[in-house]
């Protein structure tokens, strides 16, 4: 290994070791007490309603781009009485929450968009902006007649199988209680916002909140990018770097009196190079299939083999495959070796972080801001992001990088926060410190299904999650379980796995109204069969590794327990696993499955 590799690698684990603590997941705080207040909904008043006791033919819990895929695709197989049910006011999931100024998607807007062909619409960019996806989502509820059944501001309590009468009993805190044949969920990944544990954080009386609720009422501004005009002659605190902050920093650095950015951990922050999407250029392509073409496509160009003959959404993921890849096939026969890929890999990856180092050395003016920005990690060791604005608003003469040193802020008392022994006053603390990963499912989702004999998922998970195709398990009939783990596990453009999901759902409902089954479950020695088979792949993708800079990806770089493990997706890939189920669909087999007659 060369001397500079050995310094960038001493570099990283110097860094890592800064920052790991021995309390992870536990240093964060809930939402609820005297917090409680930030996860109240900004955006649309509740609507009082009678509780409902009627019968549906699917339940399905989470109106985000999950719950709309599914919901459409059963639509499209002519299962149209579809339940929708979400604790906000509408449609939109995350999209619905996160509103702060500059949102916007991460991966290209004609893949990451879902149902674009079905609905007809165009994204107007190549990284659309929050009200734009919002309204996608929307578009899907309006385009599908989501909207008659959907359920808003009501969170589910509970869902139990009633094995006598083969159907799912569902409780909310509206006083429902409602029956479906089939339930789904959607609860997403990251949507239950969590708050830094830093001692004092209660005692402060400035104004506070979460960036998943964003309070333009205090900013002023608005969401489509208005300017904060009421933070003219306020000092703000904004405390976090990752995906989020990244996003609003550049809209408070304009509109803020003064705006200090805490930082822990400098995200690795490459170009963004959005651009309007030239309608002409979009009639050519968006030829019937257009979107899964494109979705397949970026799916193969995330994944190093079979080596795609194009690359058509050319950015920064991709680029970084790419340059994995070159190097990989120009290892000499004796180094195509997992030890050799593996330094292939970390090659490329110095390569493409010595550049993301370099741009903020470029852009940032004061030497040592530039420096505290610099990202000292492996570029999937943490979320990457793209902007270009968020290195130049550190030029803003009023705002202010304060690096903690890896080690979060001090302390928070009534009037501001505390940093290297020094204390700042604000007006105001935004925290855009994220949402829970590493808690259980059951209180990310905040219930926990039963299926047969009243068990608990949390139950049947307990050894570790099992599923058949990260969908079905055994004992939950007529349930599906939608999300990445056990499948795709396509975490660059998630709502992919939606989709796809969708298919299969809708796919495997209708063959048992076609057959006259009323139970499907997942057979236990397939379901078994499947996991053994995931079990064989290479496990948990690099920026889960224990050798990370400590964040969610990597359980903030403590030992997972063995359970963990299981949290992986099908062993040759993405790709892989999407051309697998397709063929396992279009069999008509549904083999791994038990449909059963009723009675
Ligand atoms: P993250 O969890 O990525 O970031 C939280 C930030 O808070 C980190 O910088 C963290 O530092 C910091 N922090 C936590 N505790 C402290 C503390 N005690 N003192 C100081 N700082 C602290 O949350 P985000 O909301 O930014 O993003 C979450 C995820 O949501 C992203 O990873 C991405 O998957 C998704 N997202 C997607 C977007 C898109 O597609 N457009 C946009 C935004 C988010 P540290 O890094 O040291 O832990």
């Amino acid at each position: 290994m060369s001397s500079d590799k050995e310094a960038v690698l001493a570099r990283y684990r110097a860094e890592r070791d800064k920052r790991l603590r021995p309390d992870g997941n536990a240093q964060y705080l809930e939402t609820t007490g005297s917090f409680a207040h930030f996860l109240d909904d900004p955006y649309t008043p509740r609507v009082e309603r009678e509780p409902l006791t009627d019968h549906v033919t699917f339940a399905m819990v989470g109106g985000g781009f999950a719950g709309l895929a599914v919901g459409a695709r059963l639509v499209e197989a002519g299962i149209t009485d579809v339940r929708i049910i979400d604790k906000a006011g509408d449609f939109g999931g995350n999209w619905y929450w996160n509103r702060y100024p500059g949102a916007q998607c991460d991966t290209a807007s004609i893949i990451y968009l879902p149902l674009l062909e079905e609905t007809g619409h165009m994204p107007t960019e190549k990284y659309a902006h929050a009200p734009e996806i919002l309204e996608q989502s929307r578009r899907i509820g309006r385009t599908f007649g989501l909207y008659d059944k959907a359920l808003f501001h009501t969170r589910v309590d509970d869902m139990v199988w009633d094995d006598e009468r083969g159907v799912w009993v569902i409780t909310t805190d509206r006083g429902d209680r409602f029956t479906a044949d089939y339930i789904g969920m959607g609860t997403g990944p990251l949507h239950v916002p969590k708050l830094p544990g830093i001692p004092g954080i209660e005692t402060y009386k400035g104004h506070s909140f979460h960036t998943s609720r964003w309070d333009y009422d205090y900013t002023g501004g608005d969401t489509n990018g208005a300017p904060l005009d009421k933070l003219g002659d306020k000092r703000v605190a904004i405390i976090g770097t990752g995906a989020t902050s990244v996003q609003c920093v550049p809209h408070v650095a304009r509109a803020a009196e003064t705006l200090y950015v805490v930082q822990r951990t400098p995200s690795s922050v490459d170009v963004r190079a959005n651009a309007p999407i030239d309608p002409d250029w979009f009639a050519g392509i968006a030829t019937p299939g257009w979107q899964k073409r494109w979705l397949d496509n970026f799916a193969a160009n995330i994944g190093l083999w079979p080596v795609p003959s194009e690359d058509l959404v050319q950015d920064g993921w991709t680029d970084l495959t790419r340059r994995i890849r070159a190097r990989v096939m120009d290892l000499p026969p004796e180094q195509m070796n997992p030890a050799g890929m593996m330094a292939a890999y970390e090659d490329a990856d110095i390569e493409k972080m010595s550049e993301i180092r370099a741009r903020a050395e470029a852009i940032v003016e004061d030497k040592e801001t530039a420096e505290n920005l610099k990202a000292w990690y492996r570029q999937l060791c943490k979320r990457p992001c793209f902007h270009d604005a968020y290195l130049q608003a550190f030029n803003e003469p009023g705002t202010h990088l304060i690096d903690t040193g890896g080690k979060g802020v001090e302390r928070i008392d009534e009037t501001g926060f505390w940093v290297g022994g020094k204390h700042y006053e604000v007006d105001c603390i935004v925290y855009a410190s994220g949402f829970e990963v590493g808690t259980s499912h059951e209180r990310r989702a905040g219930f926990d299904i039963a299926g047969v004999g009243g068990r608990r998922l949390s139950e049947a998970w307990s050894e570790g999650m099992r599923t058949f195709h990260g969908l079905h398990v055994h004992g939950f009939p007529n349930a599906f379980i939608v999300q990445f783990a056990q499948a795709a596990n396509f975490i660059v453009n998630v709502p992919h796995n939606w989709t796809d999901a969708g298919d299969t759902i809708a796919a495997v409902v209708r063959h048992a109204q076609e057959t006259g089954a009323a139970r499907v479950d997942a057979d236990a020695g397939a379901q078994e069969d499947w996991v053994k088979f995931l079990m064989t792949g290479p496990g948990m993708m690099a920026g889960a590794a224990p050798d990370c800079t400590p964040g969610y990806y990597n359980n903030e770089g403590l030992a997972r327990d063995e359970r963990a493990a299981f949290a992986v997706g099908h062993p040759a890939g993405a790709t892989a696993f999407f051309k697998y189920i397709d063929d396992w669909r279009k069999s008509g087999e549904f083999k791994g499955l038990v449909f059963e007659k009723a009675g």
